[in-house]
């Protein structure tokens, strides 16, 4: 039987692990994190898990209990505060049935990691892989002080954007950090609360506050839903010791930008509920090298502007699960090269979208932004325009003008 190791319970790691193992691979996943929990902070507060996304969950038979937590969105509105609408999208517009559902990365996290356990995977938490060497028998990795972790068939870097260990791939790479990054967290939803979808305000790119409903927490005592609270910063200004944050000092711009969000803030009692994020634009001249693949993240990370990057994963596990499925004699070198060429286009969009998209909403930049003012809300009534921009949203773009991601047979049915 075929030995994987995966690198990373992260979205990308833990639904590959998933996936394979329900195939009959003998998957050993390596976390670093000691203890992980559905509860805990790190795992980040909440996300939009598009189309493409609720697709792969339905086919692991984990949608229901996601849709049972989380909260369908039909709209995204994004006004400027001089009263410009920028955004109006609907996913009902583009398809009766498609929505993107609010969810607490918590339950994303909870169903997978319960899968993973249910599924028997060779679970190490608590592991940090620091190296890998490839021979022509397979991979070898290395913990902490060189020591072995073990010999594998193949190995799959699922490890995030800021992997220390894609530099021992050798192919050409280039990882750029965002030179922004964001304050956010989950609070209640206030009951007198006007009903939001997914609500975006702008001043130029500098300020931009982003509210999403993402439903109910994972198997928790707490069983009101929450919203998710996204405020744009450049790296420069996300505090190093959140505890040291003047919360009401804190609040005053959010308040100014967007008023209706004053009762929602009385949520935020003690600025440790707020978690930095940083992201990084990853590009790789290929994700593969003989028997070793990055996957998620580590492979394509990208700024969260899209909302993409979970359902990008998510992705990938199926698309990778399919290939094993549909050429079970592939050696995993050939697996990975034809799973890559299978990915590229999907990869391709997304990443040079949110490249072109970002400095738009997120920058000290004046023009773009003017022009993004001025140009996004007229085009984006237009009936051709915003299904192109819904498609993109949804996560099943593989080109500018033409291409659509085709998600093809459930590989673990039957
Ligand atoms: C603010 C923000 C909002 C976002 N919103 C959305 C959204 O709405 N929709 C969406 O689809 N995406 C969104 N994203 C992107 C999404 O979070 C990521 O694309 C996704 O989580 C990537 O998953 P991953 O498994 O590739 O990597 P990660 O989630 O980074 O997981 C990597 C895992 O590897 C482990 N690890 C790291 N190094 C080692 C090591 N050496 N040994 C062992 N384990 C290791 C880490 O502990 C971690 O568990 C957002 C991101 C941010 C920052």
């Amino acid at each position: 039987m075929s030995r994987v190791a995966i690198v990373g319970a992260g979205v990308a790691g833990s639904a590959t692990a998933i996936g394979l193992a329900q195939l009959g691979v003998q998957v050993t996943l390596f976390e670093t994190l000691p203890d992980p929990s559905p509860q805990d902070p790190r795992v980040g507060a909440g996300l939009l898990l598009q189309p493409s996304g609720q697709r792969v969950l339905e086919y692991l038979g984990l949608l229901e209990p996601a849709l049972e937590h989380g909260a369908r969105l039909d709209g995204l509105l994004g006004d400027t505060a001089e009263g410009e609408v920028v955004l109006d999208m609907s996913y009902h517009r583009f398809h009766p049935e498609a929505f993107g559902l609010g969810l607490q990365r918590g339950v994303l996290m909870g169903l997978l990691w319960q899968r993973l356990r249910e599924r028997g995977v060779d679970w190490q938490t608590g592991v940090t892989v620091r190296a890998f060497k490839q021979d022509a028998r397979g991979v070898e990795l290395k913990g902490e002080g060189g020591a072995s972790l073990g010999r594998f068939d193949a190995l799959i870097l699922a490890d995030g954007s800021f992997s220390p260990l894609r530099r021992l791939l050798p192919v050409r790479q280039r990882v750029e950090p965002f030179p922004w990054g964001a304050l956010w967290t989950l609070l209640p939803l206030p009951a007198e609360f006007p009903d939001i979808e997914l609500r975006q305000r702008f001043r130029a790119a500098r300020q931009m506050l982003g509210l999403m409903p993402v439903g109910r927490a994972w198997q928790s005592a707490d069983v009101w839903p929450a919203v998710n609270l996204f405020w744009s910063l450049p790296l420069s200004e996300l505090p190093q010791d959140m505890a040291t944050l003047d919360l009401a000092a804190w609040k005053r711009p959010l308040v100014e930008l967007l008023p209706e969000c004053e009762p929602l803030l009385k949520g935020l009692k003690d600025p440790r509920q707020l978690r930095p994020a940083r992201y990084a634009h990853v590009r790789l001249e290929r994700p593969h090298h003989g028997c070793v693949l990055a996957l998620g993240d580590c492979a394509h990370g990208m700024s969260p502007q899209l909302g993409q990057g979970a359902n990008l994963a998510l992705v990938d596990a199926l698309v990778l699960c399919q290939q094993w499925r549909e050429q079970p004699r592939q050696d995993w070198a050939q697996r990975f090269e034809h799973y890559a060429r299978r990915r590229r286009a999907h990869w391709n969009y997304y990443s040079q979208a949110s490249r072109a998209l970002t400095p738009m909403f997120q920058s000290a930049q004046p023009v773009l932004p003017w022009l993004r003012d001025r140009l996004m809300g007229p085009l984006g009534r237009l009936g051709w325009v915003h299904g192109q921009n819904v498609a993109t949203l949804a996560g099943l773009k593989t080109g500018w003008l033409f291409g659509r991601l085709e998600l093809g047979a459930n590989p673990w049915a039957g």
